[in-house]
């Protein structure tokens, strides 16, 4: 059975965004992850529907794409922001919710990132273990132990939960 192909939507939706006209939300009306951000599988890998949506905007973003609105589900660029982890924390906390434990979602992460982790992860190893990777590439240990344990940033091959995501 072959997966629908939603790229044209996606496509569509970048362009709708691009020459956007409104300052409501834009709710990402496929699948998202547990904390509520929309996702999107690019190639292998599943990235943040906002984070996906900036990149195809402005570039690759070296930071945090945080909501002004607030509004996880929300892909509307006027909407959106680069600011960093701690900010992000911050705000998270001046609003009074929790974190998720280690899903939720790292911006720092690329699918590059992600590829080097498990190339160079060495099980027990001192020096390429979870905690020494983890320092390497700024990261909370457990999160290391997600990427190479494959909790997050599963490879789309063994994650039949993403099937609705759409893929671009
Ligand atoms: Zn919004």
């Amino acid at each position: 059975m072959s997966k629908p192909d939603r790229k044209p939507l996606w496509d569509a939706l970048v362009e709708a965004m691009r020459n956007v006209n409104t300052d409501g939300c834009v709710v990402w009306p496929f699948a998202t992850d547990r904390d509520g951000y929309g996702r999107i599988r690019v190639g292998r890998y599943t990235n943040l529907a906002h984070r996906q949506m900036w990149t195809e905007l402005f570039g690759e973003p070296d930071l945090c794409v945080l909501h002004r609105c607030d509004n996880r589900p929300c892909v509307n660029p006027r909407h959106l922001f680069l600011g960093t982890n701690q900010e992000n924390t911050a705000d998270r906390v001046a609003k009074k919710r929790s974190v998720h434990g280690t899903s939720h979602p790292q911006c720092k992460i690329t699918p590059e990132i992600v590829a080097q982790i498990r190339e160079e992860y060495v099980f027990g190893s001192r020096t390429y273990g979870t905690f020494a990777l983890a320092r390497k590439y700024n990261l909370h240990q457990t999160t290391v132990w997600d990427i190479v344990n494959r909790v997050i940033w599963k490879d789309a091959l063994h994650d039949s939960a993403l099937s609705a995501e759409v893929s671009i």
